[in-house]
């Protein structure tokens, strides 16, 4: 048994030992890495090195201005901007879209139905009256729970936004389901709608808004039927990137 700790002892000796030595060089490398560069600023730069640079600098200007209206911000703590107009384009029902998102909207219904999908649009632009009127029967049916009135305001907003903050007062956003299963629930990501909307939505310019793993950041719950209009360079860069329009604004 001595020999045994012994010789453990004399290999996690060995493994300090390599380890040190590997910080050592790790600094090294990293000391000589920062001389070399603090070198190279006083020399002027290659033309062909400091040529892509700069057309990669202007390509990412050109791609996305993330001051385009059609990426406004509107969340928990971003209410709708003051004096918002929405120019709305009206559709089937009592429902209405903004006029920049309805081209695009038209087309991925379209397409879903030529492939032989039900979707259907259950909510689209909302005035403030309406989504008062949804978010205080929200916080009713959470107090007819025995939720107390603070409590059942905060778990109605996880799901209703609170009136002012609501995507849907943009015109921008559209509530889709399956008309098969019209269900405002998680039975909504394991429809044949849902399936091809989340799979190809950008590529008309939507957003699956509110993700299953971005809850903590949107303050929203998982909503696998709210797609909001960003225009097609934002939503193909953002389904790409797998992030939500916060991270994709703070970037
Ligand atoms: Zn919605």
């Amino acid at each position: 048994m001595g020999r045994k700790k012994r010789k453990r002892g004399r290999i996690r000796d060995r493994t300090v030992i390599i380890g040190l030595a590997a910080l050592a060089l790790l600094i090294g490398m990293l000391y000589f890495r920062n001389t070399r560069q603090t070198a190279d600023v006083s020399k002027p730069a290659p033309i062909q090195a400091a040529a892509p640079i700069e057309s990669k600098k202007q390509t990412q200007g050109a791609r996305t201005n993330k001051k385009d209206p059609l990426l406004t911000l509107v969340n928990g703590k971003n209410p709708l901007p003051k004096g918002w107009k929405a120019d709305l384009v009206p559709l089937e029902g009592e429902h209405s879209i903004d006029r920049r998102a309805y081209p695009g909207l038209k087309k991925m219904l379209e397409d879903a139905r030529a492939a032989g999908l039900d979707p259907l649009i259950c909510s689209s632009y909302r005035t403030n009256e309406l989504q008062t009127r949804l978010f205080n029967e929200q916080v009713k049916a959470y107090q007819n729970r025995g939720y107390e009135k603070e409590a059942a305001e905060r778990e109605a907003a996880v799901w209703v936004a609170v009136p002012g903050t609501s995507e849907h007062q943009t015109g921008l956003a559209a509530d889709i389901v399956s008309v098969s299963n019209q269900n405002l629930n998680h039975s909504q990501e394991n429809t044949a709608v849902q399936k091809w909307l989340m799979k190809n939505c950008w590529k008309y310019g939507f957003i699956l808004r509110y993700p299953s793993d971005k809850n903590s950041i949107t303050g929203i719950g998982y909503e696998p039927w709210h797609y909001r209009y960003v225009g097609k360079q934002a939503a193909k860069e953002i389904y790409e990137q797998s992030v939500c329009l916060e991270e994709y604004l703070r970037q």
